[in-house]
């Protein structure tokens, strides 16, 4: 029998059509499919441990016999079955919680392999619910795999049809680079992988197969970025524009302000892009206050004076109003007309609006997700400016990703990501870093506290009022929750305990009227304390803040109480943000206490993601990232380096991939 890449499971002999469905739900359909399912672990039978060797806390594989065994039923559906398994050097007990119904396969006198933790218990060896098969005498395998299974799928049949298949299979997958390439980079060839992945010759040959295989997927992906960049912003002559480069001191004789260096830069980059009529995909970064709207400002007004229409996308309807305070002047002054279009407005209101922007008399349109929502016939939209991106629910991301076609796009976002990470996972956009704070660097000393001193807090809070400073108590979530702190209960006991002081409330299901009326009080520091939720995360911008103390911050990312802390400490004054534990756990002391030492966004972001890996940063679900099979970003960054370097190489000698145009085929 041969086989292809191609052809479907339930042509395999022994895949009938419940089997089928069980890999269906593996989402595993042809052979393809099969070969590139990779085993979790491997059992390394040559490494089986003696009982009498065993040590507490170990992982271990053991190879032994049962000899006795006892159920204890606790009721219908709890209790344990204890097997006591030897290898003549000393027993083992097996315990399977809740699992009575294993004991028909521990039969006395049949040799098992576990793989599990070791523990001791009234000093016998015990291990609990470990992984185990059955001892087939005769072996030629030594380094087993283990899968992933589901429900009517068994670690035999995975390993059977993935055998069948290694030795039938016609050809292999076609290889990512030509000899001479994968002798340079020292990685092996997609058959010896496919092979050694799956039944590893030796751990040597197995290390080798995982190498190749996260190389080749990272090629791949990144292949695929550079490849989406390179013609995404492809040159299009349509795009072209003339302008100034002295349009950046015109913009700037409007600002209340000097732009910084690095706000300039980042500008003319963007004229450059435009003059070389490239589409732009670019990601600006940098924290809190740096000063990224001004760039975003800047690219609407230019875009506006060339006479077409541009969108600024916020994250909530406080800033979007914030933002519309803050430039509408700007904009009057130079006969350009603009539009906030949030939920908020009346079916009236937004008719006219759409009216005003389908005829084009509007230019910019500033506003929430309700600009996703709409309907809206754009006489000439050339750009789309997003703030904080991720804010925004993945169908929005969705529609998001259809209104940007052909027109430029900028993404801001002031959660830290590391560099490496941003350069690669981000591979299709242009970075740009905004470094320097225009109002000077802050000074914030952040320090752990745990709930029991609320006494203390008291006094510090006290203190700090009475030397008119202002500050915020940022809450989980907003109404009482069982385990959860929330700003309205906060607010109340703040109030009893703090009587005299004026406290404010504020968080995102209070009207807008009255979240706008406490930020204005707060802001001329009539109310001088504020309760609220992470509303205030994202780019309100409240001057003068002095403290920040944060409940129950075992419950924030740690990008996110970097965020929050960079709401303090400006102009020239010390900040303080206080870090108070509920539950003080070793993990969550040791991840907020490396926290506190940690004052670039950047370096909480490489602790972030040495702790919690890439799963959560910036939405890297949402910007349309395929899951990876074997690579691990952060684990196996080196490998991600070398393959989007020998990806650049390749684009660099061979642009259109006309002599490699194999690769092709890895583009989807
Ligand atoms: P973010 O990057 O968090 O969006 P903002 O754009 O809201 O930061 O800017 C924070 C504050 O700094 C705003 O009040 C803004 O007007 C001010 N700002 C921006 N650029 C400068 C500058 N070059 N000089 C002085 N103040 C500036
Ligand atoms: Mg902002």
């Amino acid at each position: 029998m041969k086989l292809s890449l191609d052809t479907p499971l339930k042509n395999l002999k022994g895949i009938g059509p419940q089997k089928e469905k069980y890999f269906n739900k593996l989402n595993i359909k042809k052979v393809e499919d099969i070969l590139f399912y990779f085993p979790r672990k491997y059992l390394n039978l040559k490494n089986v441990k003696k009982i009498i060797e065993l040590k507490e806390g170990e992982v271990v594989t053991i190879k032994a016999k049962v000899i006795a065994r006892e159920e204890k039923k606790l009721s219908f559906k709890t209790g344990y079955l204890k097997i006591a398994v030897s290898d003549n050097t000393g027993i083992l007990y097996v315990i399977f919680f809740n699992q009575i119904y294993l004991k028909n396969i521990f039969q006395i006198g049949k040799t098992f392999i576990f793989n599990g933790k070791i523990e001791i218990f009234n000093r016998d060896f015990e291990i609990i619910n470990p992984f185990y098969e059955e001892y087939e005498g005769k072996r030629t395998d030594w380094i087993l795999p283990v899968y992933p299974l589901t429900k009517g799928l068994s670690q035999k049949n995975i390993r059977k049809i993935v055998k069948l298949l290694l030795k039938n299979l016609k050809e292999f997958p076609s290889e990512i680079l030509p000899l001479e390439r994968r002798l340079v980079l020292n990685i092996s060839n997609i058959k010896h992988a496919l092979n050694n992945i799956h039944f590893p010759v030796s751990e040597v040959n197995l290390e080798k197969a995982r190498n190749y295989l996260i190389f080749r997927e990272f090629f791949i992906f990144q292949l695929n970025l550079l490849w989406k960049k390179k013609i995404e912003q492809k040159s299009d002559e349509n795009l072209i524009f003339e302008i100034d480069e002295n349009l950046i001191d015109e913009f700037e004789k409007n600002l209340p302000f000097k732009l910084t260096e690095n706000q300039k830069e980042i500008m003319k980059e963007i004229i450059i892009d435009i003059k070389r009529g490239k589409l732009i995909r670019r990601l600006i970064y940098g924290e809190v206050g740096s000063g990224k709207t001004v760039i975003a400002i800047f690219t609407l007004w230019i875009f506006a004076k060339i006479g077409f229409q541009g969108v600024f996308l916020c994250p909530t309807e406080i800033l979007t109003h914030q933002h519309f305070i803050n430039w509408n002047e700007l904009f009057l002054s130079q006969d350009i007309s603009i539009g906030v279009l949030t939920g908020s407005l009346t079916e009236k209101e937004k008719e006219q609006l759409k009216e005003d922007i389908e005829t084009g008399k509007m230019k910019v349109l500033i506003g929430t997700h309700a600009i996703l929502n709409e309907k809206i016939n754009f006489k000439n939209l050339k750009v789309v400016i997003v703030d904080e991106q991720h804010k925004f629910g993945v169908r929005q991301q969705e529609i998001l990703k259809e209104k940007r076609k052909n027109v430029h796009y900028i993404s801001m976002s002031a959660t830290p990501i590391p560099r490496t990470v941003a350069l690669t996972l981000y591979g299709n956009m242009d970075f740009s870093i905004l470094g320097d704070l225009p109002k000077g660097q802050r000074q914030i000393i952040t320090y752990l506290f745990s709930k029991q001193d609320s006494e203390k807090i008291y006094s510090f809070i006290k203190f700090q009022i009475s030397q008119n400073k202002t500050g915020f108590i940022i809450t989980p979530a907003i109404k009482e929750n069982e385990n959860i702190e929330s700003a309205e209960e906060k607010y109340k006991e703040l109030c009893e305990k703090l009587s005299g002081i004026k406290i404010g409330l504020l968080h995102g299901k209070l009207s807008k009227e009255i979240q706008k009326d406490v930020l204005k009080k707060f802001r001329e520091k009539e109310i001088k304390l504020l309760v609220s939720t992470t509303i205030i995360e994202t780019g309100i911008d409240i001057p003068d803040v002095s403290f920040i103390i944060i409940e129950q911050a075992e419950r924030f990312g740690l990008a996110q109480l970097h965020q929050l802390r960079g709401r303090v400490g400006r102009s020239g004054e010390i900040g303080y943000c206080f870090l108070i534990v509920y539950n003080e756990d070793e993990e969550v002391n040791e991840r907020l206490s490396s926290f506190i030492e940690k004052e670039s966004g950047f370096d909480v972001a490489e602790l972030d993601f040495d702790l919690r890996g890439p799963g959560d940063l910036l939405g890297t679900r949402q910007h349309g990232i395929p899951p990876l099979k074997i690579g691990d970003i952060r684990k196996d960054i080196e490998l991600l380096k070398l393959a989007r370097k020998e990806v650049e190489r390749i684009l660099k000698l061979d642009p259109e991939l006309k002599k490699m145009s194999y690769l092709k085929k890895f583009i989807k």
